[in-house]
């Protein structure tokens, strides 16, 4: 019999947990919602639920599995299956695989979404058959991994792969500000990321920041389809599809920035890295890949930066909501 792995997927809404065979395959899988408000052990708890569920709902013990792996949205220490800090949930702190391989008998790999996300289109999606592979998912944030050779590369302390992080719009005005005064000003519309620091990649071009240019843009008078959204309304994916079709003004003219953005960011991993292949995913590139990967490619196939002939290449990614969890399984091979 081919063997069968576990991976799961923890989220900050959801608990995704999916039963992988050898070939990436999902047999069978189960859904929950994490836990609000509680203490990290309530969420381990819910891990540890979700597994068990899944072994028993397939008539299935830990000895029929090959391994588990768990990604969690956050910094995490592989080797050791610590997770440093989670900032949308609480995981911080945890020695999540030391835990769960205690209570169930079985080695718990742990890894960070975004670079297992990457690892299962490496594996199995899009990016099969490549050497190197860039993930680049784009929704609340911007995450990604980097996948070499089969290996996920963290760096010297799990800190790479944070593509949303690059500065794509650097904070420093120009030289002739230097001119009157050695001290840095930061540029009074220096646009703040999440993270903290200015001009991330993420705080220009995720779907936060083009919700957070509809509103500019209405604010401004711009005509859309779009009405006013207070400050804490959700434009989902799905809504910015319909405004793209529907040839908005407003919604095509801020897609068509955050592809650009999104387009150089894609040139800087190139001129970084050179991947064999970039794959894009998550809800806004899911929903709207046909109106965004033209520009992408067009910024990409631009490249007047002499490099040899090769057949590189820029494309959405094929798991969807499960690419994280195969990604997870797949630490175990
Ligand atoms: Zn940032």
């Amino acid at each position: 019999m081919k063997k069968l792995y576990i991976g799961v997927d923890v989220g900050g809404t959801k608990i995704q947990a999916n039963l992988v065979a050898e070939d990436g395959a999902v047999r069978a899988d189960n859904r929950h919602d994490t836990p609000r408000n509680c203490g990290s052990e309530v969420s381990v708890n819910a891990v540890e639920e979700s597994i068990r569920t899944l072994l028993y709902e397939n008539n299935l013990t830990v000895k029929d599995i090959g391994g588990i792996g768990i990604a969690v949205p956050g910094l995490v220490v592989p080797e050791t299956g610590y997770v440093v800090v989670t900032p949308n949930m609480n995981l911080s702190n945890v020695e999540l695989g030391k835990i769960l391989k205690k209570r169930l008998g079985i080695t718990v790999a742990v890894g960070n979404d975004c670079n297992l996300g990457t690892l299962g289109e490496f594996r199995y999606g899009s990016g099969r058959g490549a050497k190197s592979v860039v993930g680049i998912f784009v929704g609340t944030g911007i995450g990604s991994g980097i996948v070499i050779d089969g290996k996920v590369i963290g760096g010297a302390a799990c800190g790479a792969g944070e593509i949303g992080h690059i500065v794509a719009r650097v904070p420093v005005k120009s030289w002739k500000n230097f001119l009157d005064s050695a001290q840095f000003e930061l540029p009074k519309k220096a646009v703040k990321c999440g993270c903290g620091n200015y001009g991330c990649l993420e705080s220009l071009a995720s779907r936060t920041a083009i919700e957070r240019m509809i509103r500019e843009g209405l604010a401004d008078g711009v005509k859309s389809v779009i009405k006013a959204i207070d400050n804490d309304a959700v434009i989902k994916s799905g809504a910015l599809l319909k405004a793209l079709k529907a040839n908005d003004p407003l919604v095509t003219a801020v897609m068509r920035y955050a592809s650009y953005v999104i387009g150089y960011g894609c040139l800087t991993v190139r001129h970084l890295l050179d991947p064999e292949v970039i794959v894009l995913g998550g809800g806004v590139i899911e929903a709207c890949h046909k109106f965004m990967l033209p520009i992408i490619d067009e910024v990409v196939q631009g490249d007047q930066l002499a490099a040899a002939k090769s057949d590189r290449r820029i494309t959405v990614a094929e798991l969807g909501d499960n690419a994280v969890a195969v990604g997870a399984a797949a630490l175990n091979e």
